[in-house]
């Protein structure tokens, strides 16, 4: 709690950090420094942030949101000046950070934003501007992060991943009703404090945190998958569900079209069926804004690309989530029949998230190509198998957990948790395109 005082330094530190790595390389003119600068921010980003970020929810919560990210702050500082309004149902509505992460993943991959700083600056400097434009309008009280609770891909991944951490922050004293909305509190995040039973939300930037006095968060240590473990009391909420589905579906997707020969094969057949039938506006070049245009790097990619590599990511993703919510919907039935509590929506739901740490390493091995290059060669395949083995069998770990706390035990919860178990495999299964390279 003493570093509170000079979290507005960092803040502002990370901001201009920011700001130089994802404007700088675009902005400044051609040159030795700004061609530096480029390659600065693709290391940072792809090998160190994105996936070393993601990790620490593990040991740490959402900690990056609440102490270094400068976006998040950034909305915050805008809520201080706007007008406050308060948060539009269109906002608040629960698919409104699974359609914003889904637009930029796919957004990300046409426009090359691994490799090129314009894509970076387009990816990010559009969705910091996003994030200043719902801060300042947005947000009753005082410091609101609107941004971060409603609209934020990575707050949504992250927010979903924080539920497998170590930490969490709890009342001191509980009170009854489950999670609640309390949108002129003390929380940025416009969690009810008192009924704090979820971590997704927390950004921990404990302003909630008082350790002398008797009211208010305490720091709890737990077992790592403790929350997910006993999800039903900790307000379970469908739409990480899809999320979960459709970002190990889309991630995969985006992985798939860069590795695939039978890609490559769809888009040589397109191309020959395309000259054939004189739809030439296909062979055309996209716009800058919406495909990779970059001839100095001999990448010019045209409408053609342009719905095929998105046409692929969703078909990819649409494909994956049936299997997933098929396998899923067979285990809440399975675990119905064999006399585990609850309706056919809540097993669903709780049994679902037994795939949140192999949807976690499918984000990871999708988003984190670059921090595997690290690993040497021969032993980047073993990596991965064993991240892609731990992640199904805690998965598993988890569904018996859920399945125990439905009452079910012995022979009856090993066969409930055959369904989940072939949707975690299923997972697996699927990545393994990038364990063998
Ligand atoms: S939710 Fe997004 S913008 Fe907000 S602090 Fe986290 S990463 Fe940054
Ligand atoms: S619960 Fe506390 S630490 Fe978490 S975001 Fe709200 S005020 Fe910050």
């Amino acid at each position: 709690m003493a570093v509170r005082p000079h979290l507005p330094f960092v803040h502002a530190a990370m901001f201009v950090g920011f700001t130089m790595l994802v404007a700088g390389p675009v902005v400044l003119p051609a040159s030795e420094f700004a061609a530096a600068l480029g390659d600065a921010a693709r290391t940072l980003i792809w090998t160190l942030w994105f996936p070393l970020v993601f990790l620490s929810v593990l040991l740490t919560g959402r900690s990056w949101c609440g102490v270094l990210c400068p976006m998040g702050a950034a909305s915050e500082w805008m809520n201080r000046i706007g007008p406050k309004r308060p948060v539009p149902g269109w906002l608040r509505w629960e698919g409104t950070p699974i359609v914003s992460f889904l637009l930029v993943t796919i957004l990300g991959h046409t426009v090359g934003v691994r490799d090129y700083p314009s894509a970076i600056l387009e990816i990010f400097g559009t969705t910091l501007l996003a994030a200043l434009v719902v801060g300042f309008f947005y947000g009753q009280g005082r410091k609101k992060r609107v941004w971060c609770r409603h609209v934020c891909p990575i707050g949504l991944l992250l927010g979903v991943f924080s539920r497998l951490g170590a930490v969490d922050l709890v009342p001191k004293r509980l009170k009854p009703d489950g999670d609640g909305y309390d949108s002129r509190g003390l929380c940025p995040t416009m969690i009810d404090l008192g009924r704090k039973t979820e971590s997704r939300h927390c950004v921990m930037c404990a302003r909630c945190v008082h350790p002398e006095k008797r009211g208010g968060l305490a720091l709890r240590f737990r077992a790592p998958g403790a929350e997910v473990a006993d999800i039903a009391r900790h307000h379970p909420s469908p739409s990480e569900i899809w999320f979960l589905f459709l970002g190990t579906g889309v991630s995969l997707g985006g992985f798939l079209w860069l590795v695939l020969p039978e890609y490559q094969g769809l888009r040589f057949a397109l191309v020959s069926w395309i000259i054939d039938n004189g739809y030439t506006w296909l062979g055309e070049p996209g716009p800058a804004w919406l495909v990779s245009v970059h001839p100095e790097a001999r990448e010019v990619f045209t409408w053609l690309d342009f719905f095929l590599i998105s046409g692929w990511m969703v078909a990819v993703m649409l494909s994956l989530t049936a299997v997933l919510a098929v396998l899923q919907a067979a285990a809440a039935w399975l675990a119905g029949r064999l006399g585990a509590a609850g309706g056919f929506r809540e097993r669903f739901v709780a049994l679902s998230y037994q795939l949140t740490p192999p949807a976690m390493v499918s984000l990871l091995l999708g988003l984190g190509i670059d921090l595997f290059k690290l690993v040497p060669a021969g032993a980047a395949a073993p990596v991965k198998i064993a991240a892609l083995a731990i992640a199904v069998a805690w998965g598993a770990w988890l569904g018996r957990r859920i399945l125990g706390r439905m009452g079910l035990a012995g022979s009856r919860a090993a066969l409930a948790m055959v369904p989940g178990l072939a949707a975690g495999l299923s997972v697996a299964a699927a990545w393994w395109p990038a364990v063998v390279g």
